[in-house]
């Protein structure tokens, strides 16, 4: 079965704790403060690799964590961070939170994409020695890996998709243009997984050409093999609808042609839109008449109509030109814009307990949603800072620090963030 759709957990290694330690020698009743630090944590990071061509490969691994950062150790010996791990998906992903849908990156580019980053390495004591500190008995604990679940959408990076019934010849086609081999077989259904072939025009140019797999009466309800198919074509700057031009399957090629795009209409009306020209394949078995009566119909629809016998590559040359020529008058293949994941999202959703601990005059805030908001917050932006403060009051928690007897002056500690306390 080809899969193209997945959700999955992702989840960056946590920060390795920070160390309380001091130094210890020979004759020094108490030396120096001296933990270490903790390692980051490792990041989940998405790359394409072309040798994929589905999704198949999260359809049973569900959840994914990249490795923690190791804690530090006296003799400020710090943590090892926790490598990164690598996720391969096919060139044409599209990664969405799947919370809020927001599209987090499309992956059809060679350029990785951290999806979920690890966390930061706690701070040993040594950091937290001051004048009138020297000894500090605390360190920080590494902050928690960024957590998703996220959906991922193989969207295949074709200029042209195929459309048509099973056995019609659109893996014949696409293996006499280009260097790709789909399987050809008679029998339905054996293209199974998209098959990507490239095109060359000479000179330097050429266009990708997508084999997918045929459509079957019913798709565009989600009936047998649907909606999984027509997916593919939503990337496609045109669509060649090829047709049985004998019907030597007992099938009339103009009611194929009219069931596959109202499917399309079905599925998605902008879909249905898209620019198609009609190719009638297997002229040597249909008759001078049947070819007639199909340019006809076609043409007096305004569709460009062209003829082929595609397993002995008569008539492809000029339907590759035409291919080309209306390539050049359409606009480029795609790309979906990154979506920022909306903060308040998690200031909405979650449970808003927290928990406060002083140490040292030192107050540390904890929360579980307050980390995720931090975590998307750029907080040298002034407005986000401002929001941020908002959510500080609103959630009770300056309240709190309040009953805890905070001073003007004292340190506030959350997570990554550090201030000084004002009134
Ligand atoms: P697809 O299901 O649309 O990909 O169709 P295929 O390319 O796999 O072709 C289905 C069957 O039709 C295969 O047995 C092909 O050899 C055969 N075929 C393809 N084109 C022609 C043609 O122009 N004439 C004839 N007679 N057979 C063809
Ligand atoms: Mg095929």
């Amino acid at each position: 079965m080809f899969v193209d759709i997945a959700k999955i957990k992702i989840k960056g290694g946590n920060g390795g704790n920070g160390a309380v330690s001091f130094r210890r020698e020979k004759y020094v009743a108490a030396g120096g403060p001296d933990g270490g630090d903790g390692g980051r944590g490792g990041n989940i990071v998405f790359q394409v690799n072309d040798n994929l061509s589905t999704l198949a490969d999260f359809r049973y691994k569900r959840k994914y964590t990249a490795p923690n950062g190791q804690d530090g150790s006296g003799g400020r010996k710090n943590g090892r961070k926790g490598e990164d791990l690598i996720i391969q998906v096919p060139r044409g992903t599209i990664i969405r939170e799947v919370e809020s849908g927001a599209v987090m990156a499309d992956m059809s580019t060679d350029e990785p994409f951290i999806a979920a980053k690890g966390g930061r390495g706690g701070w040993g004591n040594p950091h937290f020695a001051t004048p009138t500190r020297q000894v500090p008995r605390f360190a920080k604990d590494g902050t928690p890996g960024e957590e998703w679940e996220v959906s991922l959408e193989l969207k295949l990076l074709a200029d042209v998709g195929l459309l048509g019934f099973p056995n019609v010849g659109k893996s014949t086609l696409v293996s006499v243009v280009s260097e790709a081999k789909p399987i050809i077989a008679n029998y339905h259904f054996t293209t199974i997984t998209p098959v990507l072939g490239v095109v060359s025009m000479g000179e330097g140019n050429s266009f990708v050409m997508a084999d997918i797999p045929g459509l079957i009466e019913g798709a565009g309800d989600g009936v047998g093999l649907g909606h999984e198919f027509l997916r593919h074509v939503d990337r496609c700057r045109m669509l060649v609808h090829i047709l049985d031009a004998a019907g030597s399957e007992g099938r009339d090629p103009i009611d194929d042609f009219n069931i596959i795009n109202k499917e399309l209409e079905k599925f998605d009306p902008e879909l249905a839109k898209r620019p198609q020209i009609v190719v009638a394949n297997k002229i040597d078995l249909a008759s001078d008449e049947q070819l007639e009566t199909l340019r006809e119909y076609f043409e007096s629809r305004g569709y460009e109509f062209y003829k082929m016998c595609a397993p002995i590559n008569e008539g492809t040359q000029e339907i590759v030109n035409a291919i080309w020529n209306k390539l050049q008058t359409l606009p480029p293949i795609k790309r979906y814009e990154t979506e920022a994941i909306p903060v308040e999202m998690f200031e909405k959703t979650q449970d808003k307990g927290f928990t406060i601990t002083v140490r040292d005059n030192v107050y540390f805030v904890e929360a579980e949603w307050l980390l995720k908001i931090l975590q998307r917050c750029d907080l040298d932006d002034y407005e986000s800072l401002q929001y941020f403060q908002r959510i500080l009051v609103s959630s009770g928690i300056i309240d709190a620090l309040h009953e805890h007897g905070i001073q003007e002056g004292d340190t506030v500690s959350i997570y990554d963030l550090e201030f000084d306390f004002v009134n």
